[in-house]
């Protein structure tokens, strides 16, 4: 399935409800925001959900607080982005019934949920495929459009730092800069500002990080959290900076939720793959990045899975040359 099927769908339709994975992150919101404003910018009726509660730095994007939770018709037709199975809209959709979904992500362990699917593991970003949408639907970039689609490429990018950032990417970019995006502002905003309180818990959870095997780890327990005062841990990015250790090919960070599930976060350096231990368990992502969540304790959550991201730091694919 295809960008041009794509096309298609979204041209003959006029009634969209469009929705994004729960424990956004930029890419999910970006994708989210951009498609509707695209598609309001064509004269239809769109609207964007999210199943969760937005961290107060993507609160800050044109638009977003316009985001409801769940999806109440009457909509002829539905847009998932970012989300790897249905699992991740959490109950966005859950109240609309036989309606056409279009499923648009760039997850390798997408499941292709959708009535029509458009799986792009080669973008950087489901927002890299709503751009190509824009284009391909005639939609000009003004700086606004162009800033929430930069917000996701630079999400997902690490700030244009990770393995898959290409010429075409950085063409991308600049037409997005011209357009009047500003990618220092959303460097700041998405990487370089966090809560005193992070600092300390990343400070925390970085003291008893532990090495075994190729495999760097750590927990965050409610405890953890609770005394840190942060509700939202998945935003420390804890995981891509203990990948950084010379010494791993694998990081994995465990957060314990208020509800007793872990969230599990996992890195892996070039040449190795965490989608397919997170996908094992439930989950999915990228072979350089992957999540998953699982049943509690934390006792009980982290062997297994650590047995797993053992192995695969014994798997190289051999793409690193100097690997440890
Ligand atoms: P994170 O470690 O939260 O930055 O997530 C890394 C990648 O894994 C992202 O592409 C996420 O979309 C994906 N991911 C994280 N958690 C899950 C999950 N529970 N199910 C599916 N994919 C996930
Ligand atoms: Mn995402
Ligand atoms: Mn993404």
């Amino acid at each position: 399935m295809s960008r041009e099927q794509a096309r298609q769908v979204l041209k003959e339709a006029q009634r969209i409800a469009v929705a994004t994975h729960v424990s956004p992150d930029a890419d999910a919101i970006s994708s989210a925001i951009g498609l509707v404003q695209i598609l309001r910018r064509l004269g239809k009726t769109a609207e964007a959900f999210c199943d969760d509660d937005l961290p107060a730095r993507l609160k800050a994007l044109p638009h977003a607080g316009e985001i409801a939770r769940i999806a109440r018709g009457p909509f002829d037709l539905l847009v998932s982005l970012d989300a790897s199975d249905p699992g991740r809209l959490g109950k966005a959709f859950a109240e609309l019934q036989g309606i056409p979904l279009l499923n648009i992500d760039h997850h390798i362990t997408n499941t292709h949920f959708g009535t029509i699917n458009w799986i792009d593991p080669s973008a950087v970003a489901t927002s890299e495929m709503v751009l190509w949408l824009a284009e391909d639907l005639g939609v000009t970039l003004d700086a606004e459009l162009a800033s929430i689609l930069l917000a996701g490429i630079v999400g997902d990018t690490m700030g244009l730092r990770t393995a898959n950032v290409s010429a075409r990417v950085m063409h991308e970019v600049t037409r997005l800069m011209e357009a009047g995006a500003s990618l220092p502002a959303l460097v700041d905003a998405l990487f370089n500002r966090r809560p005193l309180a992070a600092i300390r818990l990343f400070g925390q959870a970085l003291a008893e990080a532990r090495m075994e095997d190729g495999v760097i780890w750590t927990v965050i327990t409610r405890e953890m959290r609770a005394a840190s005062g942060l509700t939202h841990a998945n935003d420390l990015s804890l995981s891509s900076f203990l990948i950084g250790a010379e010494e791993a090919r694998i990081a994995a960070v465990f957060t314990e939720r208020d509800d007793g599930k872990v969230e599990v976060s996992m890195r892996a350096r070039p040449g190795y793959d965490v989608a397919r231990v997170a996908l094992a368990f439930g989950g999915g992502g990228h072979p350089p990045a992957a999540g998953c969540l699982l049943p509690g304790p934390l006792e009980e959550a982290i062997p297994p899975i650590l047995r797993a991201l053992k192995a695969a730091a014994q798997n190289s694919q051999g793409k690193t040359p100097g690997e440890p």
